[in-house]
This record gives structure tokens, sequence and C-alpha cells, in this order.
């Protein structure tokens, strides 16, 4: 059995934080010269580890096993948020290192092949899982030519100032039985159950739906209540609606979120003449994300045809399908799982986004969560405990072996 070394796991993960670390925290988002430093140390700790390592066009550090095929492709993103966790995509990555490292070092058993991947640019600073969706081929050289972040800094002069060409690596024909990554759950749903280890089924899917009221601004004491067309009235009358429906037609991990209103003008003596609201929801069953949606157009047909107010609906982002991962690579995760701990672990879906959905797209790709403490994530003060941090690694090794070996599993 491939054994990984807990200290050598934990000291590299804590080096990887020290690149951008701000308080427990880290500040590294993508193609920053602190960004790429890191990859150049990734590719360096890949490289000591055996593994043939190199930096593509985009930015994705890739450390391929000398050993030959079927390989599985091991890792997650090294960015982070704007002020982001330390392990959110670096526990990934780190895990990768690890047991591609393990399995180099192994001498009492075949040789198998994991190849160690860092991916560029999951948190959207130019485009959201950039690096992983250019591995795989699903971006547009549109989006590539016109991608800028919060600066205004365009993609195409990040990639020629960090000394990268804008080409990414592809996989290699023939070579993956597959892709697994680790990631801390950003939720507290395995802290509350008293799980370290959850074995992701699905990846949701979300809907975003930009609506638009247009009334008439007017004066605020001249005009009586009959006669106005007051836009922030329809927006406040049309969101108390679809809370109540959704809460009607909602599953166990349907969410919602109106996150943006805005008012115009916004003054105490004016009635609103417009106003936005934009509503994003998330489903891992794709019936019940179309329900959501033709319901929530219905609403605002039904809002329109009502009211004095006009309002118009605008998808706003290109809709995302949930993501079924595979099932027979999640029974090897779930087997390991129970080798290591016992009746602690769970199958549940993943309610946020990850460059796995799109990996789904090119090779069988799962997906294995350890618990994050308290549910904080996308902050400083994000953490796992370095037990449950072990006890993963150790799943997802015990996993890639028994896939790669080929063994059946139980169920
Ligand atoms: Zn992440």
């Amino acid at each position: 059995v491939v054994t990984i070394d807990p200290d050598r796991l934990l000291t590299d993960l804590r080096r990887l934080r020290r690149f951008g670390a701000v308080d427990q925290g880290v500040v590294r988002q993508s193609l920053t010269p602190i960004d790429l430093e890191a990859r150049d140390w990734l590719r360096r700790r890949m490289a000591d580890a055996g593994l043939d390592a190199t930096i593509d066009g985009v930015g994705n550090v890739i450390g391929r096993s000398p050993t030959d095929g079927p390989a599985l492709l091991i890792g997650s993103h090294a960015d982070t948020q704007p002020t982001g966790g330390w392990l959110d995509g670096a526990l990934g990555v780190i895990y990768g290192l690890e047991i591609a490292r393990a399995f180099i070092q192994r001498t009492d058993g075949p040789p198998l092949a994991v190849d160690a991947v860092a991916w560029v640019d999951e948190e959207g600073t130019f485009g959201s899982c950039l690096g992983s969706r250019s591995y795989c081929g699903l971006t547009t050289s549109d989006e590539l030519a016109t991608a800028k972040n919060a600066d205004g800094v365009t993609l195409t002069e990040a990639w020629r100032a960090a000394g990268l060409d804008g080409v990414a690596a592809r996989p290699e024909p023939g070579r993956y039985r597959g892709y697994l990554e680790a990631h801390i759950e950003q939720g507290a749903s395995l802290e509350r159950d008293g799980n370290q280890i959850g074995v992701v089924t699905e990846i949701v899917g979300s809907r975003n739906i930009a609506i638009g009221f247009l009334g008439q601004q007017n004066h605020a004491g001249t005009t009586p209540m009959h006669l106005r067309r007051d836009a922030a009235t329809a927006l406040v009358e049309l969101a108390h609606t679809i809370n109540l429906e959704f809460r009607r037609l909602a599953g166990s991990a349907t969410v919602w979120t109106i996150g943006r209103m805005t008012v115009a003008p916004g003054a105490a003596s004016i009635i609103p003449g417009t106003a936005e609201m934009h509503l994003q929801f998330r489903d891992p069953d794709l019936g019940r994300l179309e329900t959501l949606e033709a319901v929530t157009l219905q609403l605002i047909d039904d809002a329109n045809a009502d009211g004095v107010v006009d309002v118009t609906a605008t998808p706003s982002i290109a809709p995302v399908n949930p993501t079924k991962l595979d099932e027979e690579l999640a029974s090897h995760l779930a087997a390991a799982a129970e080798q290591v701990a016992g009746s602690r672990w769970v199958a549940m879906p993943s309610a946020a986004v990850h460059d796995a959905m799109f990996l789904a797209e090119v090779m069988p790709a799962a997906m294995l969560f350890v618990p994050s403490i308290g549910g904080i994530s996308h902050d400083f003060a994000e953490n796992t405990r370095d037990e449950d941090i072990v006890l993963g690694c150790e799943a997802l090794a015990a996993a890639a072996e028994s896939i790669l070996r080929g063994e059946p599993t139980a169920g």
C-alpha cells in the first residue's frame, strides 16, 4: 500500500502559504508576481520529486510522472481570491504533489503513474477556471482576447509580462484514467455531522438572472399614490414573491441569492424611476434548476402584465448545468474513505464550482472534500485540522492506488 508522508505534506502546504501570506490567509491572485513565484516553486518541488515538471503557456504547472500510463492526474488550483484562505486550491495541489511523490518513491509495489497539476486562475481574476478550461479546450479566442482583471490589465498583457505565450498544454492522448481533485468543503456540513471526508457525487449548476424595472421618476411629495410608477416598489414585491415561490419549490440543496439591488436615482424625495436586481440560484438537480428558471420568468411576466412598471429579464451569465462526477472513480474514493475514516465519511454534492467540472468533460473525474473549520472559506480565517488534512490525503492516495491497479470496489 502506498504511504504518504504527513510531515512532508504539511510542510509543503505551509511553504506554499508563504507566497502571499497575510495573517493566516493568502493574497495570491493569478499571474501576479507572487503567484508566478509560487508556480515556479511548485515546478521545482515537482521536479525534486522526480516528475517532469513544466509551466505551460497559460500558467498551469504540470508534473508528469516518468511512469507509463494509464495515469491519474491529481491537483487543484494554486491561485486565491483577492483576500483568500490558505487551503482553497492549495490543499488539492499539495495532495497531488505528495501522492505523485509517494508513488515515485515507493519500492514495494508496481510502478503506477500519478501526474500532479496546479491550475491557474480558478478564482476568476481573468476568467473563472481559466487554466483548467484552457487545458480542456473549453475557452474561446474571443473570451481570451477580451479578458481583463479588476485593474483593467488584459490577460494578454499579463501573460506577456509573465513570459507566457497563452498556449495551454492539452491532455496527452490515451494517457489518463481520470482526474482526482481534493478540496476543502467551504461549507459546514462535514463538521456539523462529525464527518472527516466527503465524496462528491455532483457539482451544482447555477442560473443568474438580472431583472430590470422601468417606471417613472417623479416628485415624492406631489405625486399621488395611484399615479405612481415606482420601480423600487415593483422590485421589492417581485423579490418577495420569488422568495415565497422558491421556498415552496426548493430541495434540500437549493440555494438562492439576490446579491445585488440598485434603485435610481436613490434619493429620499424622488420616486425611483429605474431599479435592478440580480437573482442567482444553484441546485444539483437540472430539472429543478430549469423549473426555478421557468417560474422566475413566469413571475416576471405576471409582474409585467399586472403592474404599472415594465419588468425585463436578462440572463446575465451563461447557464451552468450540474456536473455528474464519475461513479466508478467515486466508488474507489468511497472505499478508501471507509478504510481510513471508518463511518465518518459521506457522499455529498458540491455547492461550489471547481476545476473538476471542466475536466469531467474530457476524462472521468471525481472529487474528495475535507472539513472546513466553522464552514469558513474565501476568508483569511479559513482552516482545517491537521489531522483531517492528513486523513484526506491518505484516502486520496489509497483511492489512486486501487484505481490504477484496476481493483474492483465492493459497491
Ligand atoms: Zn477553490
